[in-house]
């Protein structure tokens, strides 16, 4: 079975973004950036089924400017195999689904059995890419995965829902996107940081590839959020802030 893993470049999720003066977007200037959290995640657990003998081959792919390189060799030091890299100059702004036709084309041409992503990107919060890429593929799809096991031909997926969990069989191939609970990613040793260095990466240009990005959602303003204005009160016991959100009839 191949997996492959859709891995995004964001901003480490420990730093303070901070937005533009202009309201343009964020910093990303001398920004500590890192692997998606949830698509860390994702290339964790196409290792595991990999090392477990349920996958023959990992490979991971971006869509980003050059340096998604180094977010993609990051998740070779985990363990995927080799990578592609859709490299898009570095001002173009893509929507989820020009991300998911693009991810569509990589999936043609590379035919695997088992596609997972993130359930989100943690800069953009849409959590859209996993469900978009399912119905431009055709395949069935689950999300926010917090088991995947494989049995046979058949795929089981575990998901957190309102009270409890529910567990779906899917037939392959398919798309699945990442929760948390799904694993624990491990840290990459520097021996294998060493080792993703020589592994293969292929650069596709996106002006080779015969796209046009939709253009349809636009950007208008990034704003900060409005600061705290109220005071913060502290209790001594449970009681006595009980007794306050009842006097303000907050429960
Ligand atoms: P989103 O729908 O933007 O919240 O992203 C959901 C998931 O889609 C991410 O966790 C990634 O797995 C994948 N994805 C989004 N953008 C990219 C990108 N530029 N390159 C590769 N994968 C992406």
């Amino acid at each position: 079975m191949k997996i492959l893993v859709a891995v995004k470049r964001v901003i480490d999720h420990n730093v303070k973004v901070r937005v533009k003066a202009d309201g343009s977007g964020v910093e990303l200037a001398n920004v500590k950036m890192a692997i998606n959290p949830f698509d860390e995640i994702a290339v964790e657990e196409a290792v595991r089924l990999k090392e477990s003998g349920k996958a023959s081959e990992v490979v991971v792919v971006s869509i980003g400017d050059i340096s998604s390189q180094e977010t993609l060799r990051s998740a070779m030091a985990i363990g995927a195999d080799r990578a592609v890299l859709v490299q898009i100059p570095i001002d173009m702004i893509l929507e989820p689904l020009d991300i998911a036709r693009l991810l569509q084309k990589i999936v043609f041409a590379e035919q695997p059995d088992l596609i997972l992503l993130g359930k989100q990107a943690i800069d953009n919060d849409c959590n859209q890419t996993g469900q978009m890429l399912s119905a431009l593929l055709k395949c069935s799809q689950a999300t926010f995965a917090s088991l995947i096991e494989i049995e046979g031909s058949a795929l089981l997926v575990t998901r957190e829902i309102d009270g409890g969990l529910e567990t779906l069989s899917l037939p392959l191939p398919a798309v699945v996107t990442t929760d948390l609970r799904l694993n624990e990613p491990r840290y990459a040793t520097l021996p294998n940081i060493m080792k993703a260095k020589k592994k293969p990466l292929e650069i596709h240009d996106i002006s080779q590839m015969s796209f046009s990005p939709l253009g349809q959602v636009k950007i208008l303003t990034v704003s900060e959020p409005k600061k705290r204005t109220g005071q913060c009160t502290l209790f001594n016991d449970a009681n006595a802030l009980v007794s306050e959100l009842q006097a303000k009839e907050a429960i």
